[in-house]
């Protein structure tokens, strides 16, 4: 992490970005240009937007009063962010005012407001084991795990189509050994992705109504961003003039390292210069994108520090 002032934890904006890149062929991580676009892994998630980044803050930083401005590079957004952004605003404390973190959306003339987060459950049947022939004298651990589940599906409905909504995903069951007997022991794991911050609170509770024996896998924060926040009115306003095109709202069934500051109550500003097959073959960015992206951060830093942001002035 890099900042202007001597007050590191605190710069008024913080630009973050991360390094890493999910794995690839060999051949991806032999970048090329053509078409005006940059090919290889990891140019469109996110080293191009770290490259504008670091440009700006050298920018920056030959001015006579540099704003308060800092950048956070970390490694592990692939992997969870958990070590990275994670530990920075967690344990750290990083608070700056707003943070712009260019790993959403679809590309600039999108902002990303609301990510899903994530519970993993494991949930678990008990039972009493008896030969198959002689159900009645047992308790089968497996058909009550159903039955937990098909209790769970009430409050989570399966989605037929993409909506902005809570989804619940059986990924792995396992319980029984023979056809001839009664299981005791059944488990399930459940992948949950959640819209609001209270969600996770709701679903636990619905959860506890149906069962008693779950445990928590993993589970992560959403990333909601109030569109209304006067940060991110100043950046699609200046991002629309620059652009000439108006700005859309984006929301993500993804997660990424904006989470972690939105939890805490940090604004975020996430976008993305244009690029794709992100995480695929190809993956690409648009030189001109970046071009335009280094437009629109230089002005809104120049907006955001002359409007009385800056805060802890020399
Ligand atoms: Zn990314």
């Amino acid at each position: 992490v890099v900042s202007f002032k001597t007050n590191t934890e605190e710069p008024a904006l913080l630009l973050n970005g991360h390094l890493d890149v999910v794995p690839a062929k060999p051949e991806d991580f032999r970048p090329y240009q053509k078409d005006n676009r940059i090919y290889g892994r990891g140019s469109g998630d996110m080293k191009a937007a770290c490259a504008v980044m670091i440009e700006i803050m050298k920018k920056m930083a030959s001015e006579e009063r540099p704003p308060s401005l800092g950048l956070m590079l970390t490694t592990d957004e692939e992997i969870g962010g958990f070590n990275g952004v994670g530990y920075l605003v967690e344990t750290r404390g990083y608070r700056p005012e707003l943070a712009l973190i260019p790993d959403g959306g679809r590309n600039l003339a999108t902002l990303a407001v609301n990510e899903k987060g994530v519970l993993h459950l494991k949930l678990k049947a008990f039972g009493k084991a008896a030969h198959g022939s002689r159900p009645f004298l047992g308790e089968n651990a497996v058909d009550k795990l159903i039955g937990t589940y098909q209790e769970l599906r009430k409050f989570i409905p399966q989605l037929r189509e993409q909506k902005w909504q809570n989804t619940m995903n059986l990924g792995k069951i396992q319980g029984g050994e023979a056809t001839n007997k009664v299981p005791d022991y059944a488990e399930m794991d459940l992948d949950i992705r959640f819209v609001g911050k209270e969600d996770k609170d709701k679903i636990l509770r619905q959860v506890r109504e149906v069962t008693s024996d779950f445990e928590i896998l993993a589970q992560g924060p959403p990333f909601v961003q109030d569109e209304n926040d006067h940060f991110i009115k100043d950046y699609q306003r200046i991002a629309e003039e620059v652009l000439g095109q108006e700005l859309s709202l984006y929301r993500s069934e993804g997660a990424s390292d904006a989470r972690f500051f939105s939890e805490v109550g940090v604004p975020v500003i996430s976008t993305k210069i244009n690029c794709d097959n992100i995480h695929a073959e190809r993956e690409w960015v648009d030189i001109d994108s970046m071009e335009r992206f280094y437009d629109i951060v230089l002005a809104f830093v120049r907006s955001f520090s002359s409007n009385g942001a800056e805060k802890n002035p020399k």
